[in-house]
């Protein structure tokens, strides 16, 4: 049995995310304890029923006590707050990090509330899928995928290399930038296509009711692809819209300048600009199957 790379882990909320990572340490022995924290006592009792954890707790700060690796995995807006109760437990030496889609309003949330000596890495796995809670979480969620550390400009580095190897041991590819560069990146890979998903759904929610039935039928035409994206949690992606709020208006920005030359080429019968953006666009598509990021 080789040596757990943290003595107690704190898992503060075990939905998909925190879950799959309980998988991830359970299965590698990275962690010698591991406790779970959630509001729902039907969340604790569905942890302990898949024995993802050694203890459960509806208090983080108990969670947190004692624990060397406290992972936040819950919807950003309720980072400040479990900051606030977290942060008189913590011991000393303890790594604070997180799976937030946002990574500044992170940092800002939590960096100012966490005691001298208590360090904080910001993370996030690149992985993830529509569902939600401890149940439809899974250890390989993480394989081959990409993990974006955002370490504070003085962090300890120690903290950073033991945060890495965990993501690295999850099998995923891990990188360290900026927040504010992460949170760019992010609004377009990410935050947009929730974005506009959800508009369509949508708008086709909207439409009368024999149209919404043809819809639903003919599906398969392409607004079935949006409707998986649109089923993600309400209020993960209520938060992250309102976190990352600048680089997602400039990114909406962008998004209807395009749409409206769109509709400007489509207008006017302009089938040479139609047929260079939908060959342009093509090539991406291979680019991310040839980065088995398919
Ligand atoms: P989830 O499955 O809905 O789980 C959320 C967990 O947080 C639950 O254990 C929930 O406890 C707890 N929680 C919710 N609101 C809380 C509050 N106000 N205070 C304390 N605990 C609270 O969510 P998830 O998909 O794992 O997402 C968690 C985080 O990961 C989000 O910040 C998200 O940005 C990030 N992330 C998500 C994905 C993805 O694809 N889903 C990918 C990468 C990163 P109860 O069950 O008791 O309510």
């Amino acid at each position: 049995m080789t040596q757990p790379l943290f003595d107690r882990v704190a898992l503060i909320g075990i939905g998909l995310v925190g879950s799959s990572l309980a998988r991830v340490l359970r299965q590698g022995g990275l962690a010698g304890e591991i406790v779970a924290c959630a509001r729902r006592q039907a969340t604790l009792d569905t942890v302990t029923r898949l024995a993802l954890a050694d203890r459960v707790t509806a208090d983080p700060a108990e969670a947190a006590a004692g624990a060397d690796l406290v992972v936040l995995s819950t919807p950003l807006s309720a980072y400040a707050e479990i900051g606030r109760r977290i942060a008189p437990s913590l011991k000393p030496g303890a790594v604070v990090s997180d799976v937030g889609s946002v990574k500044a309003a992170a940092i800002r949330d939590l960096a100012p509330l966490l005691p001298p000596g208590v360090h904080l890495v910001p993370a996030h796995p690149v992985a993830g899928t529509e569902h939600s809670g401890p149940e439809s979480g899974f250890a390989e969620m993480f394989a081959d995928r990409w993990c974006i550390l955002t370490p504070l400009p003085n962090g300890d580095a120690a903290s950073l290399d033991r945060v890495t190897r965990m993501w690295q041991s999850a099998g995923m590819k891990v990188v360290t930038m900026d927040a504010e560069h992460h949170d760019m990146v992010l609004a377009i890979t990410s935050h947009l296509p929730h974005l506009i998903a959800y508009t369509i759904v949508g708008t086709a929610t909207d439409l009368e009711e024999t149209l919404k039935s043809e819809v639903i039928k003919f599906s398969a035409g392409g607004f079935r692809d949006f409707t998986r994206i649109a089923a993600s949690d309400p209020v993960m992606w209520r938060d992250i819209s309102l976190a990352n709020r600048e680089a997602v208006l400039e990114m909406l920005q962008r998004f209807t300048e395009d749409l409206t030359a769109l509709q400007r080429a489509i207008r006017w019968g302009e089938g040479d600009k139609l047929q260079d953006l939908f060959t342009r666009t093509r090539t991406i598509r291979r680019s991310i199957i040839e980065a088995k990021q398919a």
